[in-house]
């Protein structure tokens, strides 16, 4: 397989082009064309690879081709992934800048143990891409900084991580406030007892991809 067969837009292609991505790793070859078409996915994948990716293009296309001249309703999101660290998440935040940087599209990142004014001003202009890790999120959510009604797009990364770190809690309350009419992405690199539950939970019949 190869990029261009994937069904990414042009602008997609032509940046990772430039980066000198020529072949999609694995989890990418399984991952893309399904969330291309609109399913729920569980992947079970580890760092390193290339997961970030195989969720960050689909995404990107989605949201690209649902752009409204770069006309975004105040503290609104449309695509939200959310992270265990805060290292992760900006990690994350760097890969969607880099992969959209033919596309026009706003991607914020809020994570813990740093300011919060900032971010709320960030987001006071509303977001294609929000990368959180999940207290500093409810927080936001709390101040009324963030509105999640319009997210269409989620992504949990690392969810057995963040399990560990004791965020079910946390990340069911973020779920309630989200539209029940979305694409949800999981990955986890192992998958116990508690992941299926999650998965269960906020997934609808996803397809499961793993490497
Ligand atoms: P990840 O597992 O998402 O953290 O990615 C691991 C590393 O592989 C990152 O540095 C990516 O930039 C790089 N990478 C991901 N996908 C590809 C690809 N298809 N071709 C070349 N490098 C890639």
């Amino acid at each position: 397989t190869v990029f261009t067969d994937l069904g990414l837009a042009a602008p997609l292609l032509k940046q990772l082009g430039e980066l000198g991505y020529e072949t999609p790793t694995p989890i990418q070859a399984q991952s893309i064309p399904i969330v291309l078409e609109g399913h729920d996915l569980l992947g079970i994948a580890q760092t390193g690879t290339g997961k970030t990716a195989s969720f960050a293009l689909p995404m990107l296309h989605h949201l690209n081709a649902s752009q409204k001249d770069g006309d975004r309703p105040a503290k609104s999101v449309r695509g939200l992934v959310l992270a265990p660290t805060r290292e992760l998440a900006v990690q994350i935040s760097d890969s969607f800048r880099e992969y959209g940087k033919l596309l026009g599209l706003k991607v914020n990142v809020v994570v813990g143990g740093v300011p919060i004014g900032r971010q709320i001003r960030n987001l006071e202009r509303g977001t294609d891409v929000l990368i959180a890790t999940p207290g500093r999120l409810e927080d936001l959510m709390n101040q009324k900084a963030v509105t999640l009604n319009h997210v269409t797009h989620l992504v949990l990364d690392e969810a057995d991580q963040m399990l560990d770190m004791g965020f079910i809690h946390v990340l069911r309350r973020i779920a309630a406030a989200l539209p029940k009419k979305r694409q949800t992405l999981l990955f986890s690199a192992t998958m116990p007892k508690e992941i299926e539950a999650l998965a269960g939970n906020f997934l609808t019949n996803p397809k499961k991809v793993s490497v």
